[in-house]
């Protein structure tokens, strides 16, 4: 975490204890605090306060939205479109809504895992409700054509002219940091954040829900955030939210060029280092702060546990939960065959990521995959 962020965020962990919801001036402290961070986080996302929620999670901002307005839209209909690409907070949702009588349609990516805007278009018919596509993917840091998904949805709510104000197109922006966050140019109905990915808090998830967009809470119990996430306010980490998000702004562009390039110098030099190995989205069309890559005969989480004793922390799309391999639906999605795909690996940039740390990924890394090459069964 930021220390700037901490800092916001320690007098609401200790003097400043009130609750939001009290009456008391120990409580009414704590209502000013949410409501300025509130304010603040609307001005950088140009859009109302009230367009704002706190929830627990990013996922947990992620099945608000989903779940929140495929409910409140039933009387409209049941059909609900999604990449295949998306979190599983996001994923996941849908999965469980398909068991409870909606209609899905999974549109499909490409091999760099870019969804088609044309596609986007031909899959929206009369009972269309919700439209879910991430900004950015976490896995491979592609940016999905947001926009241009966006005013094709708009053709069809102008089509509509009726007061039902839908489909709704909500964007799951949580590996999107550097990138534009207006959610006016992106034109967006809601958008999904996670302070803890740029340095803000774990704990806490912002919901962007544009008015007038039918949308009911998940979680059932009082008044709290427009009604729409009961529950006592989590003040220190909507403080601390707040701060995080006002700092990224702050050096947005800087930064992101900075690590670009720092991501540019390990993606090129990975390729040249390693043979057999390739790189996982798109080339051009991806976010400052990702490289990924797959390595033909090398095994994901041994990759990782080699890097941890060299001092890198990176993750990989494999996940081997029970000795089951399941490969990453995300490079499933963008045709990248299992056996390839048990060979991922993902390396995140920061804003701190030093050139020295780059030498050392790409000193320590091509030995551990002719290594683990060697070990593999042929
Ligand atoms: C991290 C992430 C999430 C989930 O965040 P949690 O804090 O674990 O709830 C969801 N979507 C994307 C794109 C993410 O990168």
């Amino acid at each position: 975490m930021d220390p700037q962020v901490l800092e916001a965020m320690l007098p609401y962990l200790k003097e400043n204890f009130g609750n939001a919801s009290s009456l008391h001036s120990w409580g009414q402290e704590a209502r000013a605090a949410v409501d300025q961070a509130r304010g603040q986080i609307s001005q950088i996302l140009n859009c109302q306060p009230q367009e704002i929620i706190f929830t627990g999670t990013t996922t947990e901002a992620d099945n608000l939205a989903l779940v929140g307005v495929a409910k409140a839209s039933l009387f409209k209909g049941n059909h609900l479109v999604t990449s295949p690409i998306e979190h599983h907070g996001a994923l996941d949702v849908f999965e469980a809504l398909s068991k409870n009588g909606f209609e899905v349609t999974y549109l499909s990516v490409d091999e760099y895992g870019l969804v088609d805007p044309a596609e986007v278009e031909k899959s929206l018919k009369e009972t269309t409700t919700l439209v879910n596509v991430m900004y950015a993917n976490n896995e491979v840091g592609t940016i999905e054509p947001l926009r241009e998904s966006g005013s094709k949805i708009k053709n069809l709510k102008l089509k509509m002219r009726n007061s039902f104000g839908g489909p709704f197109f909500h964007t799951d922006a949580a590996a999107a940091k550097y990138l534009d966050l207006d959610v006016q140019k992106l034109g967006v109905d809601l958008m999904t954040l996670g302070p803890h990915k740029f340095y803000g808090p774990k704990g806490i998830g912002i919901l962007y829900v544009r008015e007038g967009t039918k949308i009911e809470s998940v979680i059932k119990g009082g008044a709290h955030e427009y009604g729409l996430r009961p529950g006592t306010e989590n003040v220190p980490a909507i403080v601390g939210a707040a701060k995080a998000l006002e700092l990224l702004e702050e050096d947005k562009q800087p930064d992101a060029e900075r690590i670009a390039a720092l991501r540019d110098k390990l993606i090129d030099g990975v390729l040249q280092k390693i043979p057999n190995s390739h790189l996982t989205g798109h080339p051009k069309k991806r976010v400052p702060d990702i490289a990924s890559f797959v390595f033909e005969g090398a095994e994901g989480e041994s990759i990782l546990l080699l890097l941890n004793e060299e001092g890198i922390a990176a993750s990989s799309g494999s996940a081997c939960t029970s000795g089951l391999l399941k490969p990453s639906h995300v490079l499933t999605a963008m045709g990248i065959s299992p056996e390839l795909s048990h060979g991922s690996l993902r390396l995140s940039l920061g804003k701190d990521t030093t050139e020295e740390e780059i030498d050392h990924v790409l000193e320590k890394l091509p030995p551990i995959i002719e290594r683990l090459r060697k070990m593999a069964p042929k």
